[in-house]
């Protein structure tokens, strides 16, 4: 992944102006994914492999193509915000804050893990299993077990909530942890989305426990099938409905227009965070 990285850095330094790899250079990254060992797998790069499977590969060997525009800023911002938030409003707690390193991080996660005592919260802990690391909003312990909570800054549970704690889940227990409940943490729809960043109950937790179980078979024949992707060329998926839902694509502007149905189009303009917590419904057409 070095040289990945290294190649990466020389492909953004010569100020490319179209996104189309030079020949030499789409040769030495397919090279790479058939040689190279597999690179680690995330949460988010499995939940972006959900969405397409070009989406995925583009993440690992191209990730300075992505370009987000305002709204999407605005929603991963708003993301971080709720994020501080909900720790505040969870409780007591230690963060295992080691940004990108998360060699220190899975390490100060197991040392509270394996305390005596440990914190009744741990947030954004740090887990790997089988070549997947998780970053884990909050574990919070209960007794000898925990409760697996994700933080979500939407009034409402959606789909790829439920598949993203599956994913944590599958490796928390794959990595030796009793995970008692999972749990989503949502925004509470009865406070305003103007006052929700400065009220005490802007977090409601619902129990998606047997949701997240009815998935958690099929999080192994992901990672399989994910792993198999990034040992492979780069995808030729054509864009479509896939790129805006259930969250637009970065690389939208990589892969050429989008052809929408009027359904999908409208989709893309009720996920401004002005105008609603978060998109909760996927029109049919989509
Ligand atoms: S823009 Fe569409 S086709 Fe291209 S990677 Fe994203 S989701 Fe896939």
């Amino acid at each position: 992944m070095q040289m990945v990285r290294q190649l990466i850095l020389l492909v953004s330094l010569t100020g490319e102006s179209n996104f189309e790899p030079k020949p030499a250079e789409a040769a030495t990254i397919d090279a790479m994914t058939k040689t190279f060992p597999t690179p680690r797998l995330s949460k988010s790069k499995i939940i972006s492999g959900r969405q397409c499977e070009r989406r995925i590969w583009l993440e690992v060997y191209r990730p300075e193509l992505r370009r987000f525009n305002p709204i999407q800023r605005a929603r991963l911002q708003r993301g971080t915000d709720f994020g501080v938030l909900a720790r505040a409003l969870l409780g007591g707690g230690e963060l295992v804050d080691f940004g990108h390193d998360h060699r220190s991080a899975i390490s100060r996660t197991s040392e509270l893990l394996g305390s005596a005592n440990p914190p009744e919260h741990i947030f954004e802990a740090a887990i790997t299993h089988q070549n997947v690391i998780v970053r884990v909003d909050a574990l919070r312990t209960i007794g000898n077990e925990f409760d697996l909570i994700e933080v979500k800054s939407s009034t409402e549970v959606k789909e790829y909530f439920i598949e993203d704690c599956a994913i944590q889940t599958w490796v928390a227990r794959g990595a030796g942890l009793p995970i008692r409940r999972v749990m989503l943490g949502l925004l509470n729809p009865n406070v305003g989305i103007s006052d929700w960043s400065r009220s005490g109950e802007s977090l409601r937790l619902q129990d998606v426990t047997d949701q997240v179980s009815e998935r958690l078979a099929k999080v192994h024949v992901w990672v399989r099938r994910f792993e198999s992707v990034l040992h492979s060329p780069e995808p030729s998926i054509i864009p479509g409905p896939q790129c805006i839902v259930p969250f637009g694509c970065p690389f939208v502007h990589r892969c050429g227009p989008t052809r929408l149905p009027p359904a999908c189009e409208s989709t893309e303009r009720r996920s401004h965070p002005d105008t609603s917590a978060e998109d909760s419904s996927t029109p049919s057409a989509c």
